[in-house]
């Protein structure tokens, strides 16, 4: 929900909610027509933020895919930015979360994609499940370069990619029931479904048990094994804001 305020008239300001006029000031002998809109104004501007309850907010959430649909008071919104809060109030999950994300970008970085960068958690509403979606972070590359070739190899690089962070914190640092693997094994499916028929050579389980055991070799190859936790370190100064 967006609100604004304008002047209407000399002594008449209106207050407007997603552009719907909801609200009209007049002087007054306590205030002005126009310190009546500003102060209704700021109030509805603090409606829009969640206000903290028990916990205070530890890490930025980027909402805009919330606020542009005009749920940022929506209650289910609220619990599940609170939600996102407690985890990653718990430092541990923070590091799990950064680890995890380092695996990946470290992998694609070796396979040459551009611009690997590390978003951290986000609320936005979907539209077609009418849902709160969120995530806890990300990391992000350029798209291939139009033309490249889809080869056998470059499948298993990709699937290694979306395998090596749920690869590292259960396998190489032994986490039991570690977040995030799920997630990446679905994206996965998904992208099984856009293969070449050609290259469908093996199931998507038989596919994705040989990318694991790849992300696991290259993700314990010394030199690789260092770099992971020193990455860790960078994104969680981004997550955190330090
Ligand atoms: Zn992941």
């Amino acid at each position: 929900m967006t609100a604004t305020i304008r002047k209407h008239r000399w002594d008449s300001w209106r207050g407007y909610l997603n552009g719907v006029k909801v609200a009209e000031f007049g002087n007054t002998p306590q205030q002005t027509a126009e310190e009546s809109a500003k102060k209704w104004l700021e109030g509805q501007q603090r409606k829009a933020t969640p206000q903290p309850r028990s916990s205070e907010a530890v890490v930025e959430i980027d909402c805009s895919g919330v606020a542009k649909y005009g749920y940022m008071t929506h209650p289910v919104f609220v619990k599940f930015y609170w939600d996102i809060q407690k985890d990653f109030s718990d430092h541990e999950f923070g590091r799990r979360v950064c680890v995890h994300e380092a695996a990946h970008a470290l992998l694609m970085e070796a396979d040459c994609i551009q611009n690997v960068r590390f978003l951290g958690p986000a609320i936005w509403f979907n539209q077609e499940s009418k849902q709160f979606e969120g995530r806890g972070a990300m990391v992000l590359g350029d798209d291939m370069p139009p033309g490249t070739e889809i080869t056998a190899d470059l499948i298993l690089n990709v699937s290694t990619h979306a395998a090596a962070g749920g690869v590292w914190l259960a396998d190489v640092e032994g986490v039991v029931d570690a977040q995030g693997e799920e997630r990446d094994y679905n994206d996965f499916l998904i992208r099984c479904g856009t293969t070449p028929p050609h290259l469908r050579t093996e199931s998507p389980e038989q596919l994705w048990k040989r990318a694991k055991a790849a992300a696991l070799k290259r993700l314990t190859e010394p030199r690789m094994k260092e770099k992971v936790p020193v990455r860790a370190e960078q994104y969680l100064a981004q997550l955190y804001g330090r």
